[in-house]
């Protein structure tokens, strides 16, 4: 049945259609941008070196630390790895004093940080702490001390596997003597000041926890390739040929690290991609929704597949239907009563979370019940008539099809660039975010994508095998710090 609320519908979710030609220009561009991001420094694909130079298998097995940092809670945890693809996990979260966050010195902050490490040692190792804190006394052994992963989620310039720069706070910390300082220095510092047997063994980028994560759970011992983020943002990190990173040889700024496996996991930083818009979509709301951020012309990428705007986009959209004269979306007639209070949400910029789309999406019932009962609690709107649930449901299908499409974008280029298809059986993908998590058929929207591309196709794809992979800054954090342990004690048996 036609009306103009449906036919409108109808028309903007068009809008949003991202057609496999799309899809194939954007995997050729982000193919570009990944190979100019590994030659060099500036450009919109960052490709971050990580000098992590191996996934594990999840043979791997011991006792380590990791700490997260990164917005209101600290959280320690130590992770023992049983070598058999499990792990079991420890953990205590506290919050982050405001007066620590900005006012302070980065002494105050990394001290108090430090303290939260004793603390957590005392409870939950107390007799290994006390006898490595023996040990350390009477001249500490590198091998005696624990090793920490550091997930330190702020823009860094990474110089090596446990060293870099802080460039600038963000998400409300202001700390102006910590900028330009190398921050695992500044918690070693710390660590040492408190006698603690801890070594900082690496700065970690959530993303590459992500990957390592699910190499060591997946099911056999087949590392994984990439490591995917869907969820306020999203980001990536892959497996990338040392070769290829040309960027590497021209600057001496980088530490030393170990070649031996002709490997290194890139962090890609995919959510600035195509930042200049030469091949994304582009509707008037992805317009708007740029304009009016606090940060204009970057994130692009990002702006266009995240939990953090997908909710925005819809809100936008839906806006825009109802203050169409012609349309009435959510406009009283006489078979409905529909009711939009001044305090709704729609009204409101970010005033929809992206968990309203998921709900949406999932609810196939004859009398869209949920998206009735979603409408009133997220956005107070009272009794909306059935076409009108029925537009919303357009709406949210198209924009959240069309961030998954956009999702397979850099895994598609990622597949083919590496090559990896062609030389492996099977290839191993880790995800997390609550999008690719919660919200229906994002998984099978990405594989029906990934299928279209002609380097890919149908046997391609039956050869990608997607897993979720929790807690990247936990079990990936402690996985990287062995990594580094490792690489560290080779480095120490050439010297
Ligand atoms: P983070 O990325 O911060 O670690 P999450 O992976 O949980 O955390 O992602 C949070 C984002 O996901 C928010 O932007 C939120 O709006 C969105 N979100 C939360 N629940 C859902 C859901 N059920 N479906 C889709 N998006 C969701
Ligand atoms: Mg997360």
């Amino acid at each position: 049945m036609s009306s103009p609320v449906l036919d409108e519908a109808a028309r903007i979710a068009q809008q949003f259609d991202y057609p496999a030609a799309e899809v194939q220009r954007g995997v050729a561009e982000y193919i570009r941008e990944m190979e100019e991001g590994l030659a060099k420094e500036g450009t919109t694909l960052s490709q971050i070196p990580t000098f992590v130079t191996e996934v594990p298998n999840g043979t791997e097995k011991g006792l380590y630390l990791a700490v997260d940092l990164g917005g209101t809670n600290f959280r320690v945890c130590s992770i023992d790895l049983h070598g058999d693809n499990t792990f079991s996990l420890t953990q205590s979260k506290i919050m982050i004093p405001r007066e620590l966050m900005a006012a302070g010195t980065s002494k105050d902050l990394f001290l108090f940080l430090a303290r939260q490490i004793e603390a957590f040692l005392r409870i939950h190792h107390n007799d290994h702490f006390e006898a490595h804190l023996l040990r350390c006394r009477e001249g500490s052994k590198r091998e005696e001390l624990f090793d920490l992963g550091f997930t330190f989620s702020f823009p860094v310039r990474q110089l090596g596997i446990n060293k870099g720069t802080l460039i600038r706070w963000t998400k409300g910390f202001d700390i102006p003597d910590a900028v330009g300082q190398d921050v695992c220095a500044l918690l070693q510092d710390a660590i040492n000041d408190l006698d603690l047997p801890v070594r900082v063994a690496a700065l970690v980028n959530d993303t590459v926890g992500t990957l390592m994560a699910r190499s060591y759970t997946s099911p056999d011992e087949h590392g994984t390739l990439l490591g995917a983020i869907f969820g306020t943002g999203t980001n990536g990190a892959y497996v990338e040929k040392l070769d290829k990173i040309k960027k590497m040889d021209s600057f001496d700024t980088y530490d030393d690290y170990d070649k031996s496996t002709g490997e290194m996991v890139i962090n890609a930083e995919w959510g600035s991609f195509d930042n200049h818009l030469s091949v994304l979509p582009n509707t008037k709301y992805d317009q708007e929704l740029d304009a009016d951020s606090n940060n204009p012309g970057v994130q692009m990428f990002e702006k266009r597949v995240s939990g953090m705007f997908l909710g925005e986009i819809l809100r936008r959209a839906l806006l825009d239907m109802h203050r169409n004269e012609s349309v009435n979306l959510f406009k009283p007639s006489e078979t409905s009563d529909v009711e939009v209070p001044e305090n709704s949400g729609i009204y409101k910029q970010w005033g929809i979370d992206t968990s309203f789309l998921s709900i949406v999406e999932k609810d196939k019932s004859a009398g869209r019940e949920q998206t009735k009962t979603a409408l009133s609690d997220h956005l107070r709107i009272q009794r909306p008539s059935d076409t009108d649930c029925q537009a919303v449901q357009i709406l949210v299908h198209a924009i959240g099809k069309r961030a998954a499409r956009l999702s397979a974008v850099p895994l598609g280029a990622i597949l083919i660039s590496t090559g990896k298809l062609k030389k492996d059986e099977l290839v191993d993908i880790g995800v997390d975010g609550s999008l690719v998590e919660f919200y229906p058929y994002f998984e099978g929207y990405i594989r029906d994508t990934l299928k279209e591309l002609p380097e890919i196709g149908a046997e391609g794809e039956k050869k990608v095998r997607i897993g979720i992979s929790k807690d990247g800054s936990g079990v990936g954090a402690a996985l990287i710090a062995l990594v580094a342990a490792k690489e560290d004690a080779a480095k120490e048996k050439v010297l």
